[in-house]
């Protein structure tokens, strides 16, 4: 199937994702300093708000619908089957992974980069003159010795997060192709977003971190 590519609409999706628990999303120094002293969050180089890339939430997304429809590719590879919609949800939301050549046309999701909403930026500033946070709360965690059950001298790891109550808010555009199937594609996207309540975002999720709500949801 030869996919006609033009453009019938942009399907808009908005809304607010709170954190229910700290959210933690990596800075770039995260891969140099693991379990070093400073981990901090990634933040917007101008303004030095938190912000949630684009790229994380549209990974999470991508990720979370592969292993509901059984599309991890080998190696645990992203889906890269190049199938169309009836038979892979993922690829042409999203793009077969390293695929260059394939006959869905153009990935038809773009998701934004969650900004800061101004309701948490007036709590988030607050907190900041208070407290002199930057935003964030920095969480201390300890390792555990297994053979004394004590806290290892020395292991002890600081990671900054969101705080929880925050909210980011959620902008997304879905690209309709004629011969598109529509209603099909924004409901595999709200069925991610679902799930994402049950799963999580960013780092330490399975001890924790990064449960997130997601509300508000308007598509026009
Ligand atoms: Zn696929």
């Amino acid at each position: 199937m030869t996919v006609q590519l033009k453009i019938k609409k942009y399907v808009t999706i908005t809304g607010v994702l709170i954190c229910k628990t700290g959210l933690r999303i990596g800075g770039s120094r995260e891969e140099l300093e693991i379990g070093g002293m400073d981990n901090p969050i990634i933040r917007d180089p101008v303004d030095g708000l938190p912000y949630i890339p684009g790229s994380s939430l549209k990974g999470k997304l991508r990720s979370i619908l592969e292993y509901k429809y059984g599309r991890v590719g080998s190696q645990g590879n992203p889906c890269g089957c190049a199938q169309p919609l009836d038979a892979c949800p993922v690829c042409t939301i999203f793009g077969p992974h390293l695929k260059p050549v394939h006959e869905l046309g153009p990935s038809r999701l773009i998701v934004r980069d969650a900004l800061l909403s101004e309701q948490s930026l007036d709590k988030l500033s607050k907190l900041n003159r208070e407290e002199g946070l930057q935003y964030a709360e920095v969480k201390t965690e300890n390792i555990i010795d297994r053979r004394t059950g004590i806290a290892r001298q020395g292991g002890l790891r600081t990671q900054e997060r969101v705080p929880k109550g925050t909210s980011f808010d959620l902008n997304m555009s879905l690209r309709i192709f004629e011969n598109d199937d529509e209603a099909k594609m924004v409901s595999h996207i709200k069925e991610a977003l679902e799930l994402l309540e049950s799963d999580y975002l960013g780092g330490s999720g399975t001890r924790g971190y990064g449960w997130v709500e997601v509300k508000d949801l308007t598509t026009e």
